[in-house]
């Protein structure tokens, strides 16, 4: 396809919470992604980009990479993974902006097929495990509100790694039995003390722990993994591919997000990966738009574990997705990603 036909304009959206989201690492209000259009001969697609602080990332850096991508979208734009591979080596780090452009470059190859992203990946939606619901630190009467809120999940998700770590799990168990699983943020410091908490909760119905301990904590987690009653999945120890054999002598899983990894091509080759180093694998998110969370959706088939909540914790999302009914995502048969503007004001 010839350059002058490519069209791709990005622009900065600030999120609303709903809730103000607290995790071992902070509480905060509002997030920032940047949505990307890409239009080509008429045919518009998109992606989203959820820069992430951690890597030094921020919606002025996530433009500034995509205006810099943008050289890369020349040739047949139909070659998709060739393409997308050009892009990763165009430029270092800018991960959340290389996935933005990634989902639209699949939003769109899939819409010139008229076919649903997950049919040409060969995922089956009747495989769609059912996604978590996180429920945030906060108080005993508005956690049991927030439960009861979520109670046609089959999953919670609970931060933890904070200091009332058991009255939370207590608290939720007072109003519901659904299974829990536990993400600590790497909130857990000494090793001994985490294997105590860890076989505790085991005792509380939770399903799996993600990230006990803080990401380089190597030696720690080895340890851990040895000695764990439960599943431990990494997700901030986890960004690439390539990290996956070292990951694999810590953890028994992993939590793939399309932001950190920078798209649906790379989080392919860490579904592929994690699955050959007999790893479990969680498809997890960033707060973010359902333009993300679709993307992920249409890989969520293919993994065991799936934790895309993230649009529904946003008060103002500028894209309406695919729904959950019955704990589960429905996707739709829609071309491409399948979303649709939600028509709020939209930056
Ligand atoms: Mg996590």
């Amino acid at each position: 396809m010839n350059q002058q036909h490519v069209q791709l304009s990005a622009g900065v959206v600030e999120l609303r919470l709903r809730h103000t989201f607290t995790i071992a690492h902070g509480s905060s209000d509002l997030r920032y992604n940047v949505m990307v259009r890409l239009v080509t001969d008429g045919l518009v697609a998109h992606g989203v980009a959820a820069p992430n602080p951690r890597y030094g990332e921020t919606p002025e850096s996530a433009m500034a990479a995509l205006e810099s991508l943008r050289l890369s979208l020349t040739g047949n734009l139909d070659a998709i993974d060739p393409l997308i591979r050009r892009m990763h080596g165009a430029l270092a780090g800018e991960y959340a902006a290389k996935a933005a452009l990634d989902m639209a470059l699949h939003d769109r190859w899939a819409k010139t097929l008229n076919q649903p992203l997950y049919r040409l990946f060969g995922a089956d939606p009747a495989r769609m495990p059912p996604t978590s619901m996180t429920i945030g630190i906060d108080q005993p009467t508005v956690v049991r509100k927030k439960v009861r809120d979520a109670q046609f999940f089959k999953v919670l998700k609970v931060k933890l790694g904070g200091e009332n770590d058991r009255e939370m799990i207590e608290t939720i168990r007072s109003v519901s039995q659904q299974p829990i699983r536990v993400d600590a943020n790497e909130g857990w410091h000494q090793r001994d003390a985490a294997l105590r908490e860890i076989e505790w909760l085991a005792q509380q119905g939770i399903e799996l722990i993600e990230q006990p301990m803080p990401a380089d904590r190597h030696a720690d987690m080895r340890w851990l993994k040895r000695r764990s009653p439960l599943p431990l999945i990494a997700d901030e120890a986890f960004a690439l591919p390539a990290d996956l054999p070292r990951l694999a002598e810590g953890y028994h899983g992993v939590n793939i997000k399309l932001a950190k990894c920078g798209g649906m091509l790379a989080a392919r080759q860490a579904i592929a990966m994690a699955r050959a180093l007999d790893m479990q694998t969680m498809l997890g998110c960033m707060v973010e738009s359902s333009v993300g969370i679709a993307a992920a959706a249409h890989l969520a088939p293919l993994v065991d574990y799936v934790d895309l909540d993230g649009n529904l914790l946003v008060a103002n999302d500028p894209f309406r997705g695919h729904p959950v009914r019955d704990g589960v995502i429905a996707l739709s048969d829609d071309p491409g990603l399948g979303i649709q503007p939600s028509h709020l004001p939209n930056p």
